[in-house]
């Protein structure tokens, strides 16, 4: 039952400063995704004044009845396109029934809302180019604006253990004087931990002591390195990728760049030295490069965590930690094949290659499920073995 309450609004900048820049995007969102339309425009569709409207609808929306918000999909041209989408690269229902006429799918992408109840997030997905560009690249796309307003809303019963530990999590990651690794090494233990014994805080202020006496990250570079298990982590979740991933969807080409270097890269016996390779480019020439442009990465793990919602309330906190750093994993050594297949270090690239990897991650709902399988299937399931995913 929904209850008149005060809700609270949480902004990002990156929202704020969000456009649209249309024909001047590297990609479309009209192409190579599921465009599903609600049940209120697929009826309007069918009784629109517009003759051509209502037939073309009628040939080129497959009524699904998955649910209200998911009547109707949208059918593709052979080259992944929207059947909408004209020569001219405009949308034909807008053209001949204006933008108010488009499914919510199509008004509102890449825009999205993540409801807690009495907290309304109001976010923007990162598979568009143009958001990857507003949450990477401002140093304070991540600053929020939190405005208070009556509304409806379900009451929730708020998950306290999840929301500390996003706190916690949001905390940890503004520590810059660590490396990012290490960052997300201390956000894996207090996941893995039981804190009836000893408090997260009384935790951390131990980390905090054991960082002042000898470094934490001395403590780090001390855990286990096993580079064999890289080799078939990174060999794996690639093949999940290469499986999600064909020239009609959203960001083939940045990915597919990216998988071919991959690919080339190694060669099909496990090879550590490989993987020594790949982190020295890391050392080399990405640290010295992000080292002048902190926020990119910051900003990637605040807005992980605001976006996903991590931990998730929806499966046990170790499963969102594992898929966290995956990401992590994967990005950090895509963009080191990238350069050792000769490009260098440059915003666009890793433009590229974020908005196209999260093009599969985000909108392929089994791929969150074939990377915990793939990992499980290499033994990357223990907190030892995902923080070993961690070390360079
Ligand atoms: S992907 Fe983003 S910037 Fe590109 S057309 Fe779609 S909404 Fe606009």
């Amino acid at each position: 039952m929904k209850i008149n309450m005060a809700i609270k609004h949480l902004t990002p900048n990156f929202y704020k400063n969000f456009q649209c820049i249309g024909s001047q995007c590297e990609d479309d969102c009209c192409h190579g995704w599921t465009i599903s339309i609600d049940k209120k425009t697929f009826t309007a569709y069918e009784k629109h004044t517009n003759q051509e409207l209502r037939l073309k609808a009628k040939e080129n929306i497959k009524k699904v009845k998955k649910s209200h918000g998911h009547w109707g999909e949208i059918q593709f041209k052979e080259n992944g396109a929207c059947k909408f989408l004209q020569d001219d690269g405009l949308c034909f229902i807008h053209r001949v029934a204006g933008g108010e006429a488009l499914s919510s799918t199509c008004k509102t992408y890449p825009r999205m809302t993540i409801d807690k109840g009495n907290e309304i997030r109001h976010t923007l997905s990162l598979s568009c180019p143009e958001v990857s560009r507003q949450v990477l690249l401002d140093p304070s796309a991540m600053l929020l604006s939190i405005t208070e307003r009556k509304g409806h809303a379900v009451a929730k019963t708020p998950n306290n253990a999840n929301t500390f530990l996003q706190q916690l999590a949001c905390h940890i990651i503004e520590n810059h004087a660590l490396s990012i690794e290490v960052r997300l090494w201390i956000i894996g233990m207090l996941v893995h931990r039981d804190d009836s014994k000893l408090s997260h805080i009384d935790f951390i202020n131990q980390l905090a002591e054991i960082d002042e006496r000898d470094g934490l990250e001395t403590h780090f570079l001390a855990l286990t390195k096993n580079h064999t298990l890289h080799w078939w982590a990174l060999r794996a979740l690639s093949n999940v990728l290469l499986g999600s991933t064909n020239k009609n969807r959203r960001g083939y080409g940045p990915m597919s760049q990216c998988l071919d270097a991959i690919f080339n890269f190694f060669s099909q016996d496990s090879d550590g030295n490989k993987i020594e390779e790949l982190y020295y480019e890391w050392q080399q020439k990405w640290q010295p490069w992000l080292a002048t442009r902190p926020h990119i990465l910051n900003n990637y793990l605040r807005y992980w965590v605001y976006h996903q919602d991590f931990p998730s309330e929806n499966e046990p906190a170790q499963n969102s930690y594992q898929l966290l750093v995956a990401d992590f994993f994967l990005l950090r050594a895509y963009l080191c094949a990238l350069t050792i297949a000769g490009a260098e270090p440059s915003e666009q690239l890793m433009i590229g290659l974020f908005y196209s990897y999260h093009s599969q991650r985000l909108h392929n709902s089994t791929f969150a499920d074939a990377v915990r399988n793939s990992l499980n299937q290499s033994n990357l399931n223990s907190d030892a073995a995902i923080y070993s995913m961690l070390k360079l």
